[in-house]
């Protein structure tokens, strides 16, 4: 079908929701994208950090069929072998006992919310139940994980949010005057993905951990867009030496398809019993053994060198005139320039690459299998664009 009349048929159809790019996503191959006017595209978004090991990869491709070959779906009612292996291989990397599995960040975070809670009331009863996050985060988009994103644009039109959230700047004072005797749970993103890349600072992230295990409050980490190798690491956490309770991710971990993790360490291993969470679709066979495969796949000298590969594209970017800022960590990097991000963003995507936006940002989040060639692909055209 014809470019203008897809566009002209989804602002018909589709709901109102996103102000897309004018571009329509045919196929692709690696780090390639091809338009429907068969225009190249080098990927930089990775369909916001999901296409972890890019478009079409052999291996997950494999793993999916394989699965989608013997069975699409089984409920949660039945074991099933992927959902499993993929549990044990997440719990036997991070340190995890447990895992809960949903279809998206939201979700995760829902679960990670509902165990905080729980594992509060079961050991002190009634009324511990408010959730700290931060100013600037992004949890998601349901009810409660809106009410957890610490930011006011997502603070209107939807009211009344979920009671027993509070919003703390990105230090121990902030926390402190948050902090109350209801207080069962704090909710970080190592490295803030929505509100522009935002490294959080490491000796705070450790006075966090200490203050929460002083006053068992539960440490939750949210690693849905940072997480599964993205910056170089099985998890951001680690880079922090962090030991948190609850780790949720989702994006990159499927490989493209639908999926949110959250696991629970050793504090709330047994928190949720049969009946206390659920959900049809969550842990499908199909999207699990796409998982698997990309979990595998991470092992410590592929994350050697998203490192080095992130380091090196740092390095470059930082070059570049009219740059002010490079934030991030791996492959998931912030660009502050003098020009607004949509518009840095408009014009690379002319010049065949595609980048996001967060907030003031460029925002980069490429496959993790990008080539050299294809990285200097990308920073030619960041230069073209940002310096000019
Ligand atoms: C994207 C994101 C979410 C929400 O994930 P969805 O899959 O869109 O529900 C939650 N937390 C963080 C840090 C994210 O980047």
């Amino acid at each position: 079908m014809d470019k203008r009349k897809i566009i002209s048929d989804d602002k018909n159809y589709i709901a109102n929701t996103y102000a897309r790019f004018d571009i329509v996503v045919k196929e692709g191959h690696g780090s390639k994208i091809i338009d429907s006017e068969g225009n190249e595209y080098i990927d930089c978004a990775t369909g916001i950090g999901v296409n972890i090991f890019g478009i079409n990869d052999e291996v997950w491709k494999n793993a999916v069929i394989d699965q989608i070959n013997r069975v699409q779906h089984v409920c949660n009612l039945y074991y099933a072998e992927p959902q499993t292996e993929l549990a044990k291989l997440l719990c036997e990397k991070t340190g995890a006992k447990k895992v809960f599995f949903g279809n998206s960040g939201a979700e995760a975070n829902e679960c990670a919310i509902k165990t905080a809670r729980k594992y509060s009331h079961d050991k002190y009863g009634d009324g511990r139940y408010e959730i700290i996050t931060l100013k600037d985060s992004f949890h998601g988009r349901t009810m409660a994980t809106l009410t957890a994103t610490g930011q006011d644009a997502f603070h209107r039109h939807f009211g009344p949010f979920l009671e027993g959230f509070k919003y703390s700047d990105s230090d121990m004072k902030g926390i402190l005057s948050c902090y109350t005797e209801k207080t069962c749970a704090v909710m970080v993103e190592a490295i803030q993905g929505e509100s522009g890349v935002n490294n959080l600072d490491g000796e705070f992230l450790k006075s966090l951990e200490k203050f929460c295990k002083e006053r068992d409050i539960l440490l939750i980490c949210d690693e849905v867009q940072c997480g599964n190798g993205r910056t170089g690491h099985l998890y951001a956490y680690e880079a922090y030496n962090l030991h948190p309770d609850i780790v949720t991710t989702a994006k990159g971990l499927g490989g493209g398809l639908p999926i949110g993790a959250c696991m629970l360490f050793d504090k709330c291993e047994f928190t949720l019993s049969a009946g206390d969470h659920g959900t049809t679709f969550g842990g499908n066979p199909v999207v699990c053994a796409g998982a698997l495969s990309v979990i595998k796949r991470l092992d410590k000298d592929f994350l050697l060198e998203v490192q080095g590969k992130g380091a090196y594209l740092k390095e470059n970017i930082s070059r570049i005139k009219n740059v002010k800022n490079v934030s991030g960590m791996g492959l998931m990097i912030g660009i502050e320039t003098d020009k607004p991000a949509r518009e840095v963003a408009e014009k690379c995507l002319k010049k065949g690459l595609i980048v996001l936006t967060a907030h003031n940002k460029v925002r980069l989040l490429p496959p993790l299998n990008i080539t050299k060639n294809e990285i200097d692909e990308a920073l030619g055209i960041l230069k073209e664009v940002i310096s000019q």
